[in-house]
């Protein structure tokens, strides 16, 4: 179901938040972002567990805005499982179900073998393992025919490994289902890996919308460009100039003149504020004779690691340190001279 949430604002003590979004039905949707900038406050509010102090709430043609979370439609994983502990596994999916009896009955077995868990209906949630656990509250989430899913960062209490298969069969469920989702979570690779869509937040207020190809390669702001994977931005001083095919502007590294425009994503931020001249670190090679159109620079290896396929280095930079993640070829040292440079077409001025 489409989810509208229209100018909605809330205030708590001292945290404030502002969201305005429009998010397509049957989409698995990730609120991503630091600890505190207002994801599960968001979640809240469309779940009805706080009323928004303006705005309002749509849930297909419904407004929801102040309507009793039991009236919803909505289904819930929170991230401690909460099932029930005294009742089976059965009895824990069919509470809350509308069918009764075999009818009842015949619903849960079916999301027992969507969620994998086919055989283990007898079970108290205490014989359960925790990922176990928590694929039982997602079928009792599931077992009410919801219209929206909400998950409340549903896998931090999994380790590693039980995390990554889980989160890709909520993925599979959902889009099995079709059901709209909203996911919680502050890990941007979680995010990546499982979203249609990616609401990233900031201090109680929505940075950017897209989809996790678009926040990672174009991001609109600083903020964005630092939190979605490791990025390298450099500070642009003063005005950018235009020229008739391209850019020149004053950093910390030097003057930059670049042969083409570069796309600048950062619409907000185009009168006054900070701006940076933005580039990921595979997009930043290791080169000794840089030809003129790129963007160089040379400086200290102050940090290596080696990840089997690429090592990332770091390179002392007047502005700080350039990121690189490249091919493992050649063997540096920490210390040694490093001259890099990164095409202009692989940047953007946010
Ligand atoms: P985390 O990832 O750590 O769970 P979050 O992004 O989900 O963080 P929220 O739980 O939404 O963040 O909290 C946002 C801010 O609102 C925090 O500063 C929190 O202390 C504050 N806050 C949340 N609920 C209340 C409340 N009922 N009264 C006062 N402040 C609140």
């Amino acid at each position: 179901m489409h989810l509208k949430i229209h100018n909605v604002s809330i205030t708590l003590d001292d945290f404030h938040l502002e969201a305005d979004l429009d998010l397509p039905s049957g989409e698995l949707i990730t609120l991503l972002g630091p600890s505190g900038c207002g994801k599960t406050t968001l979640l809240r509010i469309i779940a009805g567990l706080y009323y928004p102090d303006e705005g309002t709430v749509y849930l297909g043609e419904r407004d929801i805005t102040r309507l009793d979370s039991r009236f919803r439609k909505i289904g819930m994983v929170f991230q401690d499982f909460a099932l029930f502990p005294h009742m089976t596994v059965l009895k824990n999916i069919c509470y809350g179900m509308s069918e009764k009896g075999d009818e009842a009955k015949k619903k849960a077995f079916e999301l027992l073998e969507m969620v994998h868990l086919s055989g283990f209906e007898k079970r108290k949630p205490d014989e359960l393992s925790g990922g176990e656990q928590q694929r039982v509250a997602l079928a009792r989430a599931l077992a009410s025919s919801p219209e929206l899913l909400l998950l409340d960062e549903p896998l931090s209490a999994l380790d590693a490994k039980l995390r990554r298969t889980l989160r890709r069969q909520i993925r599979e469920i959902q889009q099995k289902t079709k059901i709209t989702a909203i996911y919680v979570t502050h890990d941007q690779e979680e995010a990546m890996a499982i979203s249609d869509r990616i609401v990233l937040m900031d201090r109680g207020s929505i940075s950017q919308t897209g989809k996790p190809e678009t926040l990672y390669s174009r991001p609109e702001n600083s903020f964005a460009g630092g939190f979605i994977g490791t990025a390298n931005m450099i500070r642009i001083k003063g005005q950018i100039f235009s020229r008739e095919m391209g850019c020149s502007f004053e950093t910390k590294i030097g003057t930059i003149t670049l042969p083409a425009p570069i796309p600048c994503t950062n619409k907000k931020n185009s009168k006054g504020g900070k701006r940076y001249l933005y580039f990921r670190p595979e997009d930043c090679m290791i080169s000794s004779h840089p030809d003129k159109r790129s963007i160089s620079g040379t400086g200290e290896l102050l940090y290596k690691e080696f990840g089997g396929d690429f090592q990332y280095l770091e390179v002392k930079s007047e502005d700080g340190i350039i990121r690189l993640k490249c091919k493992p070829e050649g063997e540096f040292h920490t210390g040694d001279m490093i001259s890099w440079s990164v095409q202009p077409e692989n940047c953007l001025i946010i």
